[in-house]
């Protein structure tokens, strides 16, 4: 609240504030009620009224600052910040395409359409309409992950550790879980695998170690508890140097052998092979099942670039038992994760028009000649925004994919690097213009390196990029 505390104002006394009838009756009030009914406006002004009276008590307010028209424009603003949405969009020009704090894929057009008919519209989400009986909600989207994963059957969740969860629970509750000690992964906000496996109510079996688990490693560990063997994608960190993996197909051949069940949580898990558009290669769910895979859990809003879901894909037969365990119905997606699922799904069925149709691989693939005179338009309207105590330039960087999807791979990109001109306490400086981005109507989010803000323009679409050159060119920081 910002008060007039001019010194030639008398000091407001009790008797100058404004009833509250008299204030509500003013009709600059009016559009207010009407926009936000008159309950919340009166206690909000009743609010700010006592808040005004302690205030004036405490000898702190001129009369000025009790006037009628000046505490309606405090309490619209309050009542506006009150109602403003708390999710905001905001501008990712972190450089990191599947930001799990931005919120990971964007979904595209066709996806969205698809979320907006189903909100406003009864549907057959469990209704199946050539029997007129109850359906079952995975079948609206069964068919085509199994087409395009190899898979035998499918089931859909709210994410991926939900999935991974919901397999542990249904299929090795009581029993062991054999894991290599080289995958042992923890991804952001608090997923590990061995606090996932006790909340499965499994036992956690490490075999191995940190860098080298060798077939006999399983072989020695499996026993008439055991479960499942279980092998976790490396999401967010690579094992390189003097290494051994156990090959898939060694590993199912052993879980054959013993019949038990084979698995993996690939995490991101694409379904195309991304190296025809010059990315690097992930292994495919499709690879992993062909390679004879019992399950295999992934992401929906990974590298898939869908809605955020979780995937569990495989043999018939187990899939069954997952669909009728209790979990399964308290992890359950709703008709619009279905709706947008079905939507990005249907559009793998045209691999070659991914790139164009796929926002996530659009992205991902945008070219950086593209990247880098977009950055450039912006060079000038930025620099006129920060000022002369701030160096902006144009500078080619690196951009991530993200959400752990190949962690030691970069995807070559341009943006803007800004740099403080002056001798002195350049951290401090760089911290203020970061908090200044943050703190836009459309929050700008950039990152620091070495006493630098880098905004990679990677994700930058070309309407936010007028909007930027619009604001910067006319506001200063
Ligand atoms: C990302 C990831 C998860 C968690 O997936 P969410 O969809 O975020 O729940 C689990 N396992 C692996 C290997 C992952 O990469």
């Amino acid at each position: 609240m910002t008060l007039s505390t001019s010194s030639q104002q008398p000091l407001a006394l009790p008797a100058d504030l404004p009833a509250l009838d008299k204030v509500l009756h003013k009709p600059e009030l009016t559009p207010a009620i009407n926009q936000h009914g008159l309950t919340l406006v009166t206690q909000q002004l009743r609010l700010l009224l006592a808040q005004l009276r302690t205030r004036v008590l405490q000898q702190q307010l001129t009369t000025a600052d009790v006037d009628p028209a000046y505490i309606i424009a405090q309490l619209i603003e309050r009542l506006n910040a009150l109602t403003a949405s708390k999710l905001k969009t905001v501008i990712n020009l972190t450089g990191t395409v599947l930001h799990t704090n931005l919120g990971r894929a964007l979904l595209p057009d066709c996806a969205v359409e698809a979320v907006t008919q189903v909100l406003t519209q009864p549907t057959n989400l469990e209704f199946d309409l050539a029997s007129g009986k109850r359906g079952d909600r995975d079948s609206l989207i069964e068919e085509l992950i199994c087409e395009l994963t190899g898979a035998e059957a499918a089931t859909v969740v709210n994410n991926n550790a939900a999935a991974v969860l919901l397999m542990l629970n249904a299929l090795a509750s009581q029993k062991e879980v054999i894991v290599s000690r080289g995958e042992l992964v923890e991804i952001g906000g608090s997923f590990r695998i061995p606090d996932i496996m006790s909340s499965a109510g499994s036992k956690l079996v490490e075999v191995g170690t940190t860098n080298r688990t060798h077939y006999a490693d399983y072989d020695r560990a499996i026993n008439e508890h055991t479960a499942m063997l279980m092998k976790v994608h490396c999401s967010n960190y690579a094992v390189v140097g003097f290494t051994k993996e156990t090959d898939l197909s060694e590993l199912v051949k052993l879980g054959q052998q013993h019949q038990v069940p084979v698995t993996v949580d690939l995490g991101s898990g694409t379904l195309v092979d991304l190296a025809q558009w010059g990315l690097p290669h992930e292994p495919t769910v499709k690879e992993i099942v062909d390679a004879g895979v019992d399950l295999v859990t992934f992401s929906g809003d990974k590298l898939l670039g869908g809605p955020q879901a979780g995937f569990i894909v495989g043999r018939k037969s187990l899939i069954e038992i997952i669909k009728k365990h209790p979990l399964k119905r308290a992890l359950r997606v709703g008709k619009l994760t279905m709706a947008a699922l079905e939507s990005v799904l249907s559009l793998y069925r045209s691999p070659e028009l991914l790139p164009e149709r796929l926002t996530t691989l659009r992205l991902l693939t945008r070219p950086q000649a593209e990247i880098q005179q977009q950055a450039e338009r912006l060079q000038s309207s930025l620099q006129l925004a920060v000022g002369g105590d701030y160096q902006v330039s144009c500078a080619p960087m690196h951009s991530q994919i993200g959400s752990g999807a190949m962690p030691i791979e970069s995807l070559p990109s341009f943006g803007l690097v800004v740099h403080y001109a002056g001798s002195d306490k350049a951290g401090r400086q760089i911290m203020q213009l970061e908090r200044w981005l943050r703190n836009q109507s459309q929050p700008i989010i950039g990152r620091i390196h070495k006493n630098a803000i880098y905004l990679d323009c990677r994700c930058l679409t070309a309407q936010q990029a007028s909007l930027l050159q619009e604001t910067w060119s006319a506001t200063r920081l």
